[in-house]
C-alpha cells in the first residue's frame, strides 16, 4: 500500500486542501458540545434569552461550516482517490503492454484483468476512507478526550471502562477477519479465471457437451467466493450493532451518574451534555479507527497483487544505446541459435544457421512442433537467444529499438487476430496513413477484395470481436493483406496458407511475387506445394535443421524431406517437379 502512494504525487495541493477541511471540520465538531453547554449554563439556567439567541447563531454559523467542509473534503477526497486509481490502472496496463511473451507465460491474463479491475477498486475505496478519517478520527480522539475532562473529571471513568471493552472486541473481530481478505481475493482470481476460460472456450464447451461440467465449475468456486463474502459481512455487521450497544450503555451511565453529581451541586446540567456528546464522538472515532484497520488490510492484499505486475522486469528491454541497421534492406540472419522456453527440458531450437536475403523466398517447412512457429517468434524478439545471434540488416535484433526491428516486418501470425473495428480499421493497424487505394490494392493480393465486397457493408463492414463473423480463411487473408499494407523489408507468413484451399494459396503466392520482389519472404508451411518453387528451402525437424536448399537438392540430399514429400504427393507428381 505505502508503495502504491507515491501515486498521489501529482495531487499534492489537493491532499493538502482535504486535510485542512479534515482538520475544520474535527474542530466544527468539537466545539458544539462547548458552545452547548454554554446555552445550558448560562441561557437557560438564568432565563437568558438574549445569550440563548446570540450562542445559538454561532452554534448554527459552526454547524454549517463544519458540514460544508465535510461536504467539500469529501468531494475533494474522493477525486484524489479516483485520480490515484487511474494512474495506477493506467500504469499497469502501460507495464503490460511492455511485456515480452515469456511474462505472459508466467502471469494469467484472468489474473491480470483482476489486478486491473477489481484490485484497484478495493485500494480506490480505501483511499477515500483514509483521506477523509486519517486525520478526523486521531484528533478526535485525543482532543475530544482533553475537551471532556475538562468538562468534568469525575465522569471520565466511565470512558476509562468503555474505550478498552470496545478496542478489545474490534482487535478480536480483526483477528478473525484479515485471512478472510486475503482468500477473498484468491477466490476472486479463480472465479475469474474459469469464467475466462469459458467465455473464450466457448465453442469447445458446447461441441463437447460439457455444460453441466463447467457449471458445476464455476458455482464451486462462486460458492467459495459468496461463503468469504458472507462471514467477512456478518463480521462488519455484527460489529455495528455491539458498538451501537456499548455508545448508548455508555450514554446511560454519563447521564445516570451525571445527574447525581449534578443534584450533589458537583456539576453542572450544561457540563454534563458535553461530557455526553463528547463520550459519543470518541466512541464513534474509535468505531471509525476500527473500520479503517478492517478496511486496510483487504487492500493492502490488493496493493500486494497490484505491485507484483508493477515490480515485474521484462525480460526483454530496449538497449541504452540501440544501433542503426545499415542500408542493407530486410536480410536476416541466425548464427548458430538455440533457445528453449521457460521450464522446457530441451531447447525448442538448437543450432539454427541460415540467411535470407531480400527478393528471395525462404521457406520453413517440417512437422508440428518441430519448431517453426519458434523460429519465426525470434525475429520480431518475441523472445531472446539462449545463444547464438539474429541479426537483421547487419545488426543484432539485442542491439536494435524493439521498435525500429518491428517496423521492419510485417507479421502475419500462426493465428490470426483481428480487432474490434470496420475491415478498413483492421487493415490499417499496421500503417495508420495508408491509402484506400492502398488497402483496395492490398486486399487483392491477399485474395480477400471478392469476400470483402461481398459482405453488406464492404470496407467498412464491421468486424465483430475475435473476428467471429468471417471464416478462418477469410481472417487469415485480412491478416495476409494487413501485413501488406505496411509494405514491410521483411514478410513473415507463419503457417498462413494452410487454412486456404489449394487454388486460392496458389493464386495468393503468385500475386504475393509481385508485390514482395524487393523484400525478404520467410513462409512457414506444412503443404510441400506451398515451398516447392522457394529460393531455398529450410527442413527442420526436432528443432534442428535437417537440410537447407532447393527442392530439387533437398530431394537428393534430405531424407526427411522426401519423407514429407513422399507422404504428400504422388509419385508422377514428384517426377514432374524434380524433372
Ligand atoms: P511448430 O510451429 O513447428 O508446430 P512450435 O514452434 O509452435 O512448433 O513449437 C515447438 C515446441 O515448443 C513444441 O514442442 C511446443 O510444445 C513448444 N512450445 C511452443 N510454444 C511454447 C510456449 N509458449 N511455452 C512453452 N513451450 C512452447
Ligand atoms: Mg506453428
Amino acid at each position: 500500500m505505502i508503495k502504491l502512494l507515491r501515486f498521489l504525487n501529482p495531487y499534492r495541493s489537493l491532499l493538502v486542501l482535504v486535510l485542512v477541511l479534515a482538520i475544520g471540520q474535527t474542530a466544527a465538531n468539537l466545539y458544539l458540545p462547548n458552545l452547548m453547554s454554554d446555552i445550558v449554563n448560562n441561557g437557560i439556567a438564568k432565563f437568558d434569552t438574549n445569550y440563548i439567541w446570540r450562542t445559538g447563531r454561532i452554534m448554527v454559523l459552526v454547524a454549517i461550516g463544519g458540514t460544508l467542509c465535510a461536504v467539500v473534503g469529501i468531494y475533494y477526497s474522493s477525486q484524489v482517490a479516483t485520480g490515484m486509481v487511474k494512474a495506477i490502472r493506467a500504469r499497469i496496463f502501460n507495464k503490460v503492454q511492455g511485456f515480452s511473451l515469456h511474462e505472459f507465460d508466467t502471469v494469467s491474463t484472468a489474473s491480470l484483468i483482476t489486478r486491473t479491475t477489481n484490485d484497484t477498486t478495493q485500494v480506490q475505496q480505501v483511499m477515500v476512507m483514509i483521506l477523509n478519517m486519517l486525520i478526523t478520527a486521531p484528533i478526535t480522539l485525543v482532543v475530544g478526550i482533553i475537551l471532556a475532562l475538562n468538562q468534568d473529571v469525575g465522569l471520565s471513568w466511565i470512558l476509562v471502562v468503555m474505550m478498552p471493552v470496545l478496542v478489545a472486541i474490534i482487535i478480536v473481530l480483526l483477528i478473525k477477519a484479515i485471512p478472510l481478505f486475503t482468500a477473498m481475493q484468491a477466490k476472486l482470481d479463480k472465479l475469474n479465471l474459469i469464467l475466462d476460460e469459458n467465455l473464450t472456450g466457448v465453442r469447445v464447451v458446447r461441441a463437447f457437451n460439457r455444460e453441466k461440467h463447467e457449471e458445476q465449475r464455476f458455482d464451486e468456486a462462486n460458492r467459495d467466493v459468496t461463503d468469504i463474502a458472507i462471514r467477512v459481512n456478518q463480521m462488519i455487521a455484527s460489529m455495528m450493532p455491539v458498538m451501537m450497544l456499548m455508545i448508548n450503555l455508555s450514554s446511560v451511565a454519563i447521564i445516570w451518574f451525571g445527574s447525581l453529581r449534578v443534584d450533589a451541586g458537583k456539576l453542572q446540567m450544561g457540563a454534563m451534555f458535553a461530557f455526553l456528546q463528547y463520550a459519543t464522538q470518541i466512541l464513534f472515532a474509535l468505531l471509525m479507527v476500527a473500520l479503517m484497520f478492517i478496511m486496510i488490510p483487504r487492500a493492502e492484499a490488493s496493493a500486494t497483487r497490484i505491485n507484483e505486475v508493477l515490480e515485474m522486469e521484462p525480460e526483454i528491454r530496449d538497449p541504452e544505446e540501440p544501433r542503426q541497421a545499415t542500408q542493407q534492406r530486410g536480410y536476416v540472419e541466425f548464427q548458430d541459435v538455440t533457445f528453449s522456453y521457460l521450464g522446457a527440458e530441451q531447447p525448442a531450437l538448437s543450432n539454427i544457421s541460415f540467411s535470407a536475403s531480400p527478393g528471395k523466398v525462404t521457406a520453413i517447412i517440417g512437422g508440428t512442433g518441430s519448431g517453426k512457429s519458434t523460429l519465426v517468434n525470434l525475429i520480431p524478439r518475441f523472445y531472446d537467444v539462449d545463444s547464438g545471434k539474429i541479426l537483421v540488416d547487419g545488426v543484432e535484433t539485442r542491439e536494435m529499438s524493439q521498435e525500429q526491428l518491428r517496423a521492419k516486418i510485417g507479421f502475419v501470425p500462426q493465428k490470426a487476430v483481428l480487432f474490434t473495428g470496420s475491415v478498413n480499421d483492421n487493415l490499417r493497424y499496421g500503417k495508420e496513413d495508408a491509402s484506400e487505394d492502398e488497402l483496395r490494392h492490398a486486399a487483392e493480393v491477399a485474395q480477400a477484395n471478392e469476400f470483402i465486397t461481398k459482405m453488406p457493408e464492404g470496407f467498412d463492414s464491421m468486424i465483430s470481436q475475435g473476428g467471429t463473423n468471417v471464416s478462418g480463411g477469410q481472417m487469415q487473408r485480412l491478416s495476409i493483406a494487413r501485413a501488406l499494407v505496411r509494405k514491410p523489408e521483411i514478410y513473415v507468413f507463419d503457417d498462413t496458407f494452410s487454412a486456404l484451399d489449394f487454388k486460392t494459396d496458389a493464386k495468393l503466392r503468385a500475386a504475393l511475387k509481385g508485390e514482395t520482389r524487393e523484400s525478404t519472404v520467410l513462409i512457414v508451411a506444412q503443404r510441400v506445394s506451398t515451398v516447392i518453387d522457394a529460393d531455398q528451402i529450410i527442413v527442420l525437424e526436432q528443432g534442428r535443421v535437417a537440410g537447407i536448399g532447393t527442392h530439387r537438392e533437398l530431394m537428393k540430399t534430405c531424407d526427411v524431406y522426401s519423407g514429407i514429400v513422399s507422404s504428400q504427393l504422388s509419385a508422377t507428381e514428384i517426377a514432374e517437379e524434380t524433372a
